[in-house]
C-alpha cells in the first residue's frame, strides 16, 4: 500500500512551495487510495516556533488537506513530532556508529575549510575527505585529550548510487560527489541528514515525494537506508519523485520570503482553497492538454507522479487568479454568499456591522459572483449598501464630477424620482434620457450617478444595485452629492 508523507519544519509561514509538495504528496496518496502521514520535522530548536507550527495544521485543515496519519489524530507510529522522538535517534546514531556504519569526526571547521580549499586548488572533489575515518586509538585519545567536540559522520558506502527518481528517471552519482556527512551535531543534536530518512524507515514510508532542492540529499540517504536495512530499521529504500522547481519574477527561483510566495497572502485576498490548490497542481503538473480548470475531485482521479514534468514551473499570479474566480463561479450561489461573510464583517472601517442588511447581501450577491476574482473583491463592490454614506474616493470623483456633471444629475435625479423602482430597466431608462438631455450616452451619463451612489467608478451592475440600495437612499446621494 502506498504511504507517503509530508514532513515540514515548522519555521517561519507557510508558503507556495511547501504547500505544492503538500498537495502532491495528498493527491498520490488519496488517487491510490493510500495513506498520507503528517510528520512535524521540528528538531532545530532555535528555528522551529508553535506559532508555525499551529499555522501549518491550521493551513493544511483550510486548504482541505487531510493527513491519516500525524499531529492530533495520532497513528500507529506516533509521536509525528520528532522532538518527540530524540531517544529514538541517538539509539539509531548509536547503532550505526557500533556497526561501524558512522564514527566520530574530530575535524574543526578550520582544519575542513583549509583541506576543502586545498582539494580546490588541485582540482579535487572539495566533499569531506575522510580523514577521522580510520583514526587509530592513540589519535582518538589525543583529540579527547585536547577536549576536541566530535560529531558523527556517516561514512558512505564506497560505490555508485543510481536510482530511478519518479519524476526525472534514472539518476547516477558517483562516490567522489557523495562524501560522508554529519548525522549528529557536538551537542548531540541528531541532523535531519539522520532523522529524516530514519522516520521515513520506521514510518515504512514507499514514496518520497519532495523538492527538487532535495535531490542533492537522496544519494545519501539512500546510503544510509542500506545501512538502516542492515541493522533491520528499514525494510527497503523508498522511491523517490523530486517536483520541479517553481520560478517566481524575473525567471528567480521563488523563494519562501517573496511575499506572493506566502500562503496567507492567499488566504486574506480570499482566494478558495479549491481555486489555489487547482493552480498550484498546475506547478509541474498538468490535467489535460485542453483544461486548466478542475476541481479537487478530478485532480485525483487523475494524479499520476509520472506525469509530472521535471522542467522548472512559473508562478504566474494571473493565471492563478484567473482560474479562482472560475472557481468562485462554479460555487452554488449560497455558498459563494457565505463565503464572503468575513470580507462583509472584515474591519475595515467605516464598516458598522449593525448597518449590515441581510436581505441587502443575498440580493447583491448573485451579482457579484459573475464578477469577483478573488473573496476580498466583495468589499468594494458592496460597501455602499451597508454604510451610512458612500467611501469618499478622490480619483472617482475627480473623474466622473466634471463640468456638466451636476446638470446631469440633476435632470438623473428628476427622471428616478418618477421612474418604476420594481424594473431596474426603467432605472436605466431615466439614467438614458437623462444622457440623451445632456447629449451623452449612457456610459458618460451613469458615471457620476455610480459615483454620487457607490463612490467609486467601477461596480456591479448599476441599475439593480440602486433597486438594491432604494429608492429613498439613492435620491439621498444623489442630493448629497449635488449639494
Ligand atoms: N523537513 C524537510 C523540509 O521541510 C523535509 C524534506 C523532505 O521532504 O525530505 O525541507
Amino acid at each position: 500500500a502506498v504511504r507517503v508523507r509530508f514532513c515540514p519544519s515548522p519555521t517561519g509561514n507557510p508558503h507556495v512551495g511547501l504547500v505544492r509538495t503538500a498537495l502532491f504528496n495528498w493527491a498520490f496518496a488519496r488517487h491510490h487510495q493510500g495513506t498520507l502521514v503528517f510528520r512535524i520535522e521540528d528538531t532545530d530548536a532555535a528555528r522551529d516556533s508553535e506559532e508555525s507550527y499551529q499555522q501549518l495544521l491550521d493551513s493544511m485543515r483550510w486548504l482541505g488537506l487531510d493527513w491519516d496519519e500525524g499531529p492530533e489524530v495520532g497513528g500507529p507510529y506516533a509521536p509525528y513530532r520528532q522532538s518527540q522522538r530524540m531517544e529514538i535517534y541517538a539509539d539509531v546514531a548509536r547503532r550505526l556508529k557500533e556497526t561501524g556504519h558512522a564514527y566520530d569526526c574530530y575535524c574543526t571547521p578550520e582544519e575542513l575549510e583549509t583541506r576543502r580549499a586545498q582539494a580546490r586548488a588541485a582540482g579535487k572533489p572539495s566533499g569531506y575527505d575522510g580523514h577521522c575515518r580510520h583514526l587509530s586509538e592513540e589519535q582518538v585519545a589525543a583529540y579527547l585529550a585536547e577536549g576536541r567536540p566530535a560529531i558523527v559522520r556517516f561514512r558512505m558506502p564506497d560505490e555508485t548510487i543510481t536510482f530511478t527518481d519518479l519524476v526525472r528517471g534514472e539518476l547516477t552519482f558517483a562516490p567522489e560527489n557523495v562524501p560522508d556527512f554529519g548525522i549528529v551535531r557536538a551537542n548531540g543534536a541528531p541532523l535531519y541528514t539522520l532523522v529524516n530518512p530514519v522516520d521515513d524507515a520506521l514510518m515504512d514510508i514507499t514514496h518520497v515525494l519532495r523538492g527538487e532542492d532535495l535531490l542533492s540529499s537522496t544519494p545519501r540517504q539512500i546510503g544510509l537506508y542500506r545501512a538502516l536495512i542492515e541493522l533491520g530499521v528499514a525494510t527497503r529504500v523508498p522511491e523517490f519523485g523530486h517536483l520541479p522547481y517553481v520560478m517566481g519574477e524575473g525567471n528567480k527561483k521563488l523563494s519562501k520570503r517573496d511575499p506572493e510566495a506566502s500562503l496567507n497572502l492567499y488566504r486574506e485576498r480570499g482566494f478558495l482553497p479549491e481555486g489555489l490548490l487547482n493552480y498550484l497542481s498546475l506547478l509541474g503538473w498538468s490535467y489535460s492538454a485542453d483544461q486548466d480548470v478542475f476541481s479537487t475531485a478530478e485532480m485525483i482521479a487523475r494524479f499520476d507522479i509520472a506525469d509530472v514534468n521535471a522542467n522548472p514551473a512559473r508562478f504566474d499570479l494571473k493565471k492563478a487568479e484567473a482560474i479562482n474566480a472560475d472557481h468562485i463561479r462554479r460555487l452554488e450561489p449560497k455558498d459563494f454568499a457565505e463565503a464572503c461573510r468575513p470580507w462583509l464583517r472584515a474591519p475595515y472601517a467605516p464598516w458598522p456591522p449593525e448597518s449590515f442588511d441581510e436581505a441587502a447581501w443575498q440580493a447583491i450577491a448573485p451579482f457579484a459572483q459573475t464578477r469577483v476574482t478573488v473573496l476580498s473583491d466583495i468589499t468594494a463592490n458592496v460597501d455602499f449598501l451597508f454604510l451610512d454614506r458612500p467611501v469618499e474616493d478622490e480619483a472617482s470623483w475627480a473623474k466622473a464630477m466634471k463640468d456638466g456633471a451636476a446638470g446631469l444629475l440633476r435632470t438623473a435625479r428628476d427622471n428616478l424620482a418618477a421612474a418604476d423602482w420594481s424594473s431596474a430597466e426603467s432605472l436605466k431608462g431615466a439614467v438614458l434620457a437623462a444622457g440623451e438631455t445632456h447629449g451623452l450616452k449612457l456610459g458618460k451619463a451613469q458615471a457620476p450617478v455610480r459615483v454620487a451612489v457607490t463612490g467609486r467608478t467601477v461596480g456591479l451592475p448599476l441599475f439593480e444595485s440602486l433597486q438594491i440600495l432604494g429608492r429613498d437612499r439613492t435620491l439621498a446621494r444623489i442630493d448629497a452629492a449635488l449639494a
